[in-house]
């Protein structure tokens, strides 16, 4: 998942240009002659970089390279890139990992190759997007990811860092009502960025890497990543939750949401928190994956008991 609100960091603004624009009354004009010719039109758009990649003038979005170093292990592995959609394992339902198969090489390259390409990129990302369509998903938050954000923006959307984690067979149910609309945006639609309500407040269970049962509960942006990826590994992205006149490129993403009340779609949300209204969601099944979440522990602990 690529989640950026609002970016702030502005590498080239207008304002880079106003101290060329003005000169104190009676000063001298200075000589320009080595000088490169002051350009005579306004600079056409804002280039924005976030802490993971830049949008071009032109609204284009590169997402950062990751590591060179990972880069490399990929590709003597066979390297796999994040698909963008279109690729139709980004619409299929992924299959569960059966319990015997968590301590395979095949598992455990799968999420140390998920953990090498989302470093740098984004803050989460789910098996399909390199083209498995296993039930893995992979999320981190670095202050360094956040950095490009304001206090005040991380504080309202409770943005935390956190350490990386890898979850198999992933089960979310919601805790309470409350919900959160923020721009969200996805490594494999890249450049855009929507407003989609979430759940603020989830419960995460599933396995780690280790064969260990995950139970956490998440509030806010780890809730909403999560969300997201477990999204993907029942063939849903974003887009199919978002509010659909937010839709934006990247480099607009802090224009506001339209206010009025559109014949056919309504009214969009406000951004931020609401203390109800958890129904949004018309499938709440489409969110909790397996059913068998407690079996599925309930094995993962008799197994470790037994080594
Ligand atoms: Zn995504």
């Amino acid at each position: 998942m690529h989640l950026r609100a609002l970016p702030s960091a502005s590498v080239a603004s207008s304002s880079s240009f106003s101290s060329f624009a003005t000169r104190a009354p009676g000063a001298k004009k200075k000589k320009m002659k080595n000088r490169r010719p002051f350009p005579t039109t306004r600079f056409p758009a804002l280039m924005t970089r976030s802490a993971y990649g830049t949008s071009s003038t032109d609204g284009s979005w590169t997402e950062n390279a990751s590591n060179p170093f990972n880069d490399l292990i990929s590709l003597a592995r066979g390297k796999r890139d994040i698909v963008q959609a279109g690729e139709s394992c980004l619409y299929e339902r992924s299959m569960e990992v059966p319990l015997e198969d968590i301590e395979s090489t095949e598992i455990q390259d799968l999420v140390s190759e998920m953990l090498a390409i989302v470093k740098g990129r984004g803050v989460g990302l789910a098996a399909p997007q390199i083209g498995v369509k296993k039930r893995v998903f992979v999320m981190e938050d670095t202050k360094e990811g956040m950095s490009d954000e304001s206090e005040e923006e991380r504080k309202s959307k409770k943005r935390v860092p956190f350490k990386a984690k890898a979850v198999i067979n992933p089960v979310i149910t919601p805790i309470g009502d409350a919900s959160a609309a923020f721009m969200e945006g996805c490594l494999s639609v890249q450049g855009y960025r929507a407003l989609v309500r979430r759940h603020l407040k989830v419960k995460l269970k599933g396995v780690a890497p280790d064969g260990k049962p995950i139970d956490v509960d998440l509030t806010g942006w780890p809730a909403r990543i999560a969300q997201h990826e477990m999204d993907h590994l029942n063939g849903v992205l974003y887009v199919d939750r978002m509010e659909k006149r937010t839709l934006r490129r990247v480099d607009k993403v802090s224009a506001p949401v339209p206010t009025d009340r559109h014949e056919e779609f309504g009214t969009c949300p406000s951004v931020g928190e609401i203390a109800t209204g958890g129904s949004y969601l018309s499938n709440k099944s489409a969110i909790t994956g397996v059913d068998d979440i407690e079996t599925l522990t309930k094995k993962s602990k008799n197994r470790r008991k037994r080594r």
